[in-house]
């Protein structure tokens, strides 16, 4: 199954993410993560992605592109994928469709995580994660805060952009440059709206039963 997983920053891509293809056993290709690997590491790739990422900005859509494209050349692409959080703009959907057309591959499925908002800023603000493994944390959990990493021992911090200034660039740039997308989806006739809001257990149960009907 190939399948984009679309939602405002927030929405619980990346909790739903691994939910996903450890049920459906496909690979996980998160932009972000990649992204953030880089700028770890400190290679080229990084210092050009960190000073877009760190005021809540987009990286430049030839760079994305760039990344994508050649991942889902990868031999384990072959069953499918998920995409999580690419594409965000017009221009990176153009270029999937492209690629995509270029292997005679379709997508199956464009699951569009739908939350409000305030809900978004209050999970946003409250969200930590760990330094070593990318363990996702909330502020309310009881190893959250300035806390080691349960999973890894690693420290436990709030994201560069997960600070408020950042928060409301991404959501400005998401309503902008992100949401166009649920158009394009909705006309390519692929778009599966899940509402976000319960528990992830909730969620995720609106996701199986969607991509269980396509599959
Ligand atoms: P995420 O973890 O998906 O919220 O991504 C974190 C940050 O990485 C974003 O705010 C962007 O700066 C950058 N990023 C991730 N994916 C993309 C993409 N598809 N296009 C441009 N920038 C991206």
């Amino acid at each position: 199954m190939r399948i984009v997983l679309l939602g405002a920053p927030g929405a619980g891509k990346g909790t739903q993410a691994e939910l996903i293809v450890e049920k459906y056993q496909i690979p996980h290709i998160s932009t972000g993560d990649i992204l953030r690997a880089a700028v770890k590491q400190g290679t080229p790739l990084g210092r050009t992605a960190e000073s877009y990422m760190s005021k809540g900005e987009l990286v430049p859509d030839d760079v994305v592109i760039g990344i994508v494209a050649e991942r889902i050349q990868e031999p384990d692409c072959t069953k499918g994928f998920l995409l999580d959080g690419f594409p965000r703009t017009v221009v990176q959907a153009e270029a999937l469709d492209k690629v995509l057309k270029e292997k005679r591959q379709d997508l199956d499925a464009v699951l569009s995580l739908e939350v409000d908002e305030d809900e978004v800023v209050r999970r946003l603000s409250s969200r930590r994660v760990c330094q070593g493994c990318g363990k996702i944390y909330t502020a309310t959990d009881s190893a959250a805060d300035e806390a080691k990493c349960e999973a890894c021992g690693g420290k436990v911090i709030t994201r560069a952009d997960d600070q408020p200034e950042a928060i409301k660039r991404r959501l400005q740039v998401y309503k902008e440059q992100t949401e166009p997308l649920v158009e394009y989806y909705k006309k390519a006739g692929i778009l599966k709206g899940i509402p976000a809001t319960g528990t992830v257990e909730d969620v995720f149960g609106r996701v199986t039963s969607t991509l269980d009907q396509i599959a």
